[in-house]
């Protein structure tokens, strides 16, 4: 932990999002941070996964090369070509991310995603929207990528949320030390903690990480913090998890915890775009989207299952 004071503290965000309300309770701004610990198949913000800034090329903003051509004049390992169609082709594997080809693309065909920004003008940004906040409950919420994978920033930046009054939500993997999750719980309003699968094997070949880590820290999270409402969501993707006997075992795992309440989420491939963005192929090509009729389904089964020992209070399924 560095002397730096709270406020000064930078961290590494690929974006922050107004008027949310789907990541938190209320109306939030979402800050989204680079880097994760997992590789999920699915992943709808694979701009994160990666801790540090990283170059993204979309071909149709590209005004070709026989109008601009700044990018070639300046990339210095030949990383970028031209196609058929007089358009930049780049190679993301010759390619170092020096970044500097986007600095003069005047189009941002050539973008970065991923910039510094300090705790004091994060909370900046946050606190413009104080007024609906107070209306509606809402506040601040971490997201990414996984908040926690830049602990530093990310305590620090709960702690100073925190002293001015904002309400505070994580959205996290749980796949981080558990003296992290116990850090951030001393400053959270509530969390919302994905478990994606009960199955060991598979949730390591489609998640690229085992779930005993995430089941343990959510157990450890609700026993330090039994009053910290955490809301426990799954995405329902087609192919791994999209059975009642995958959703029941969640459901079985979480809905004796106090405080608890239960989502399913249903896939979309509306992040397959910016795979192509950044030079890499994404993983669920070819897999469709889950019928409402079936998403359906399992949110009515998970909703009974988890009002089993009828505690209907405290343990919900929501949904959209
Ligand atoms: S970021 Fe990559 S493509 Fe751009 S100038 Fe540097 S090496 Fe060339
Ligand atoms: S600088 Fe941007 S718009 Fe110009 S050729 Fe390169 S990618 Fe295309």
């Amino acid at each position: 932990m560095s002397n730096t004071p709270d406020k000064l503290k930078k961290g590494i965000v690929f974006n922050i999002q107004k008027f949310s309300v789907h990541d938190g309770p209320g109306i939030r701004t979402i800050i989204f941070l680079k880097g994760c610990s997992l590789q999920c198949a699915w992943c709808s913000n694979p701009e994160s996964q990666w801790l540090a800034k990283q170059l993204a090329y979309n071909p149709n903003k590209c005004l070709t090369e026989k109008a601009c051509k700044h990018c070639r004049d300046v990339c210095p390992h030949q990383a970028l070509s031209v196609g058929d169609d007089g358009k930049i082709l780049w190679d993301a594997s010759t390619c170092d991310q020096c970044l500097i080809c986007a600095d003069v693309c005047p189009t941002h065909a050539l973008n970065v995603y991923g910039y510094e920004i300090s705790v004091d003008d994060a909370l900046k940004r946050v606190e413009e929207d104080e007024a609906f906040y107070s209306r509606s409950g809402g506040g601040v919420t971490l997201s990414g990528g996984e908040p926690l994978i830049q602990a530093d920033f990310s305590l620090a930046l709960l702690r100073e949320a925190r002293k001015r009054r904002i309400d505070t939500c994580i959205e996290t993997c749980g796949s981080v030390p558990w003296e992290v999750l116990e850090q951030a719980g001393r400053y959270l309003n509530s969390v919302y903690y994905d478990i994606k699968s009960m199955d060991k094997t598979h949730h390591t070949k489609y998640v690229g990480a085992s779930n005993e880590l995430i089941l343990d820290n959510l157990v450890k999270l609700k026993q330090t913090y039994p009053d910290l409402l955490v809301r426990v969501r799954t995405p329902v993707i087609p192919g791994f998890n999209d059975s009642k006997g995958a959703i029941g075992d969640i459901v079985d795992f979480v809905r004796e915890m106090p405080n608890i309440e239960y989502e399913l989420l249903a896939y979309h491939r509306m992040g397959s775009p910016k795979y192509g963005y950044l030079g890499w192929e994404y993983p669920l090509e070819g897999t469709e989207n889950l019928s409402d009729k079936k998403f359906d389904e399992l949110r009515r089964f998970a909703d009974s299952r988890m009002k089993q020992n009828g505690e209907t209070q405290r343990l919900k399924v929501v949904g959209e």
